[in-house]
Order: structure tokens, then C-alpha cells, then sequence
């Protein structure tokens, strides 16, 4: 291998939802978080081992907030690009590889302490994915800006999914994507459950590989199989065919799928029927009535 080998960043987006992961404990699933977590912790871990200069972060996407489970607030540049001070490093108690287990560690407490400040709403039931996404681009525009520039990174997303898509997120979530479509930062979607139109499409544009996950227990031999290995290395592999994406937009009105809509000329909005007013933007349109109605306007003139 090259002296120069390029950085390689991976971030991972784990799905936290407690409500969709409080009714698969209720329904009996053996699947829960904390194995989810694991499995992605594994997947962070081994992506650390590929190479030394393997990067990692870890977002949870949860209710309320999103938040870097790794690296915390308290970790320095200077310790993620292993230049100096290992400070955050403890000891090795048992042989492994310091590092890993710090962020083993961190991660663990992090979600500990995201859990127990969660309170549960009504109204706020829906995952911040596109939020989450955000930070990660964030995140990944600061590696960059902090790194050494000389050094180019290679940088993807895997969004770990567990809660269904939210319609409300589509405008956020569609920025995101084109964002990281031209920052060349591939997306890639594992979802547990349901399948998501919007990550469809991200994976879709960005060249990532979406994958609906068909054995949950399974999780993390679909992670390492088919998410470890980067953009290069999928090239030689036999890996799961591409889906089929739904394009259809969700209208801003009802949130259904639609193929045909109206869309506002301003804010680019779309509705499944036509209003006079734009309900996002207000903009009024001067509608110009159909020839129709005109020549029949007329007709009843002539009649009085
Ligand atoms: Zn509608
Ligand atoms: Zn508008």
C-alpha cells in the first residue's frame, strides 16, 4: 500500500427511536437496541482496523435530538487524527486495542444518557433522520476543513433505520441528499423494518447501496458483509441487486405519493390539488380561467 493512502471516513447513523423500539420489546422481538448497537459498533470497530487511518463517527437519530455518540464533545481533533496526546485513551485493561474500547465505552454511556433524558410527547414520536444526516454532513465538512488538507477523504453515510419515514422531513431530507450528492459523499441505507421511499432515493443518487435488512437478528453479517467495504472494494463483490426507487413526491398538503401534482413556482412545493394560495411560501397565484369558462362568462352576458 501507498504512504499517502486517502482518509476514509465513516458515519454512522443509528436509529434510536425509543417508540419503535419499545414495540418491538413489547412484541416479543429478542432483536433490541442494544443489539442494534452492538452490531454497529462491531461494523465502527472493524472499519477502525482496515486501516489506521480509518476515521469514525457515530450519530444517534433520536426523537428529540440528534447526537454524536462518537466522537463526544470532549474529544479533540488532535486525538481523532492521532497527531499528538492520548488523552482520551486509557490504558489497556485486557489486552484489546485501547481505542476501540474507549468509543465501545462512550458510545455505550452516551446512549445511556441520551435514554434516560428522553421524555416522550405525544406530538414528537418521528425520528430526526434528516437532522441527523445534516450533522453528518456537518461533521464531515469539518474533517475536512480541520484535517490535512493535502489528504483527501473519502467520506460515507450509513443510516442504520428503524422507525417509518416521516413525510414532514421530505423538504430537509431532499436537501440533504443533493447536498451530499455534491460533496461526492455516498449514502448508504440499512433498514430494519419498513421500507423508506426517501432513503431509496438517497442511496439512488448518491451511488449507495440500500438494503432492507430481510433476518433482523442477522443485523451485523449484513452490516460487515455489505457495508464494510468501501466505494472501490463493492466494485469486485457480489452484493445485493439495486431496488427499484420509488420517485414519487409526497405532496405537501396530505403527504400522500403522487406521479402528478401542481407545483407552487416560487418554493417549489408540491400539491396533490390545486389551491389559489401556496400553504408553504403564500405565495397567491393569478390564475387565468380556463377559455371555457370565459366563453360560457360571455354566453350568459349575451343572454341578459
Ligand atoms: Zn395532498
Ligand atoms: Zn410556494
Amino acid at each position: 500500500m501507498s504512504g499517502d493512502e486517502e482518509l476514509n471516513l465513516l458515519v454512522i447513523v443509528v436509529d434510536t427511536n425509543p417508540i419503535w423500539w419499545g414495540k418491538q420489546a413489547l412484541g416479543g422481538s429478542e432483536f433490541t437496541l442494544t443489539k442494534c448497537l452492538d452490531a454497529a459498533m462491531v461494523l465502527g470497530n472493524s472499519h477502525l482496523f482496515m486501516n489506521r487511518k480509518n476515521k469514525l463517527a457515530v450519530i444517534a437519530s433520536h426523537i428529540q435530538e440528534s447526537r454524536f455518540l462518537y466522537p463526544g464533545k470532549h474529544w479533540t481533533a488532535a486525538d481523532l487524527f492521532g497527531e499528538a496526546g492520548e488523552s482520551n485513551i486509557s490504558g489497556s485493561k485486557d489486552g484489546k486495542y485501547e481505542l476501540l474500547t474507549t468509543i465501545n465505552e462512550t458510545i455505550a454511556e452516551e446512549v445511556k444518557d441520551l435514554m434516560t433524558q428522553t421524555e416522550i410527547r405525544a406530538q414528537q414520536t418521528e425520528t430526526l433522520l434528516a437532522g441527523s444526516l445534516a450533522k453528518a454532513l456537518c461533521y464531515i465538512h469539518r474533517m475536512m476543513k480541520e484535517g490535512k488538507v493535502s489528504q483527501e477523504i473519502k467520506s460515507r453515510i450509513l443510516v442504520i433505520k428503524a422507525a417509518e419515514d416521516s413525510a414532514l422531513q421530505y423538504m430537509n431530507f431532499m436537501n440533504v441528499i443533493f447536498a451530499a450528492q455534491k460533496q461526492n459523499i455516498l449514502i448508504d441505507a440499512c433498514v430494519l423494518d419498513s421500507d423508506s421511499g426517501l432513503l431509496q432515493q438517497a442511496c439512488d443518487i448518491t451511488g449507495g447501496i440500500y438494503l432492507k435488512v430481510p433476518y433482523m437478528p442477522s443485523l451485523l453479517q449484513y452490516l460487515l458483509c455489505v457495508y464494510l467495504p468501501d466505494q472501490e472494494q463493492r466494485s469486485q463483490l457480489i452484493l445485493p441487486p439495486p431496488v427499484h426507487v420509488d420517485y414519487r413526491a409526497a405532496c405537501f398538503c396530505h403527504r400522500n405519493l403522487i406521479e402528478i401534482g401542481y407545483v407552487c413556482s416560487v418554493c417549489l412545493s408540491i400539491f396533490c390539488s390545486f389551491s389559489p394560495i401556496c400553504t408553504t411560501c403564500e405565495t397567491a397565484f393569478k390564475i387565468s380561467l380556463p377559455a371555457v369558462m370565459k366563453a360560457k362568462k360571455k354566453k350568459l352576458k349575451l343572454a341578459v
